[in-house]
């Protein structure tokens, strides 16, 4: 097809997800057609930098020649089969790399197919847990806690634990109920009060809060370290292994988010390592695959896995499943990804791109439209404001985050914002190079669209 017919087809007929179609239209978005390392190319042969890693998923780059192959030979055997009463090979092999990978005790590996089922997972089998576990609580537990501006996923679930109110709010009828703890990551700290007091507000409430509800508690579900669609927002140094503690002595499992932050994006494997924490469950997703192909796990303890042990009778499996879970595709591609870590040094690369990154940054220090800039591992925000010292946003209609967007898109690099937030979330493997221009392009592009809007 000439891509006038594929526009007018995507314009027509196809409804893209988190987007307010009709902008969507008037605006000529790229039609990507091909990758080629961290650049994408779009129909009319336009090479773009991919800078936030194709919806911060792609870890190594694209049509990188391991992965490729890796599927392929996969094809050559099999594309899918179920685990429903049978086995499946790539997904057994990756079951073990995982085991052997993850934070000491995560012993048990369940596939699904997207970060959200990941979560929803989680807090399925902690509700069921609770009430197939020895010795019962006299007190059902009906209750998630879960961190304010949290965002986990959009299935139901993960909604309910979710707190972006522009995506969550229209469903909040449909939702069961959680406790919200105060965001720690204190740029939004109400008008007047310290950055220390904040935090130290921070930690009283979350201690009320977990010691008034716990009894009611299936569990605690927290994006460890970086809030990442909250806008990049950091915890300070110390509350995971917290929330830990806390979570310990009151028996709440503790679900670790990891679909973003897991895979390398802050520095570590899995961010939870950082603070020596190890959850009841891990959540992963979007880089497992390299940013190939759909798959995601929810791993978990011998402790929870043996409350759902028993005889065919007894009715208390995990009934949940997709028809492609531990799809063999997505195992063969997530086995051949993680080999890429260790060959490629990938761990490595993203610690000497955190600095590259942190020195570019300083940069933007004195910016007067440049509020705070929060940065770890490959993950940054950059957000935007129309008066540095009062913290004053822009008024919303200017959509200031969007407008640098398009002025980067216009020098061919793609980004996509949270509001105002700037976000930059290069892949784990990209060069330094590569770093650099995106940058260049991105800062030139924050003063051009400020420039023309102030
Ligand atoms: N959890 C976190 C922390 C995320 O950032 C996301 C997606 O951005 C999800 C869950 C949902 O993942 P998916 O879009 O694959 O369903």
């Amino acid at each position: 097809m000439q891509p006038e017919e594929l526009r007018q087809i995507d314009n027509e007929h196809l409804w893209h997800p988190f987007t307010q179609m009709r902008g969507h239209r008037a605006e000529n978005v790229p039609l990507i057609e091909s990758g080629d390392g961290f650049y994408l190319i779009d129909v009319e042969g336009r090479r773009y930098l991919d800078g936030v890693s194709s919806l911060w998923c792609n870890v190594h780059g694209h049509r990188v020649p391991e992965l490729d192959q890796a599927v392929r030979d996969q094809l050559d055997r099999i594309a899918h089969s179920t685990l429903l009463g049978l086995g499946s090979v790539p997904s057994i092999e990756l079951a073990g790399e995982l085991v052997k990978r993850a934070p000491e005790g995560l012993t048990k590996v369940f596939y699904s197919d997207s970060g959200s089922t990941a979560v929803e997972i989680a807090l399925k089998m902690a509700f069921q847990y609770h009430n197939q576990k020895p010795n019962p609580d006299a007190q059902s537990r009906d209750l998630f806690a879960c961190m304010q501006h949290a965002y986990h996923g959009d299935t139901i679930g993960s909604v309910s634990v979710g707190g972006i109110s522009i995506f969550h709010e229209i469903f909040g009828k449909l939702l069961f109920h959680s406790v919200q703890m105060p965001c720690p990551a204190a740029y939004h700290r109400p008008e007047g009060m310290s950055e220390a007091d904040y935090h130290a507000h921070c930690y009283a409430e979350l201690e009320r809060l977990l010691a008034e509800n716990h009894t009611r508690l299936a569990a605690f579900v927290i994006e460890p370290l970086v809030q990442g669609a909250a806008g990049m927002q950091m915890h300070p140094p110390g509350y995971l292994k917290r929330v830990r503690e806390l979570t310990t002595r009151y028996g709440i499992p503790l679900i670790a988010d990891e679909v973003a932050v897991g895979l390398g994006r802050t520095g570590t494997m899995f961010a939870c390592e950082q603070e020596g924490v190890t959850p009841d469950f891990l959540c992963l997703a979007k880089g497992i695959t390299g940013g190939y192909l759909p798959l995601a796990v929810t791993m978990t303890t011998d402790e929870i896995a043996a409350a759902f042990e028993g005889e065919h009778t007894d009715y208390n499996a995990f009934y949940h499943g997709h028809t492609y879970t531990g799809n063999a595709l997505a195992c063969a591609a997530a086995l051949a990804t993680l080999e890429l870590f260790d060959s490629q040094n990938t761990l490595e690369n993203v610690k000497a791109n955190e600095q590259i990154l942190a020195e570019r940054l300083a940069e933007l220090k004195d910016h007067p439209h440049v509020g705070e800039v929060r940065h770890k591992g490959t993950m940054v925000g950059i957000e935007l404001v129309a008066n540095r010292e009062t913290r004053e946003a822009f008024p919303a209609d200017r959509r200031m985050g969007h407008q640098v967007t398009l002025a980067a898109r216009e020098q061919g690099v793609i980004i996509r914002p949270l509001g105002d937030v700037v976000i930059l979330m290069p892949a784990p493997g990209m060069p330094a190079a590569q770093i650099h221009e995106l940058c260049d392009v991105v800062f030139a592009a924050i003063d051009k669209a400020i420039s023309l809007q102030v």
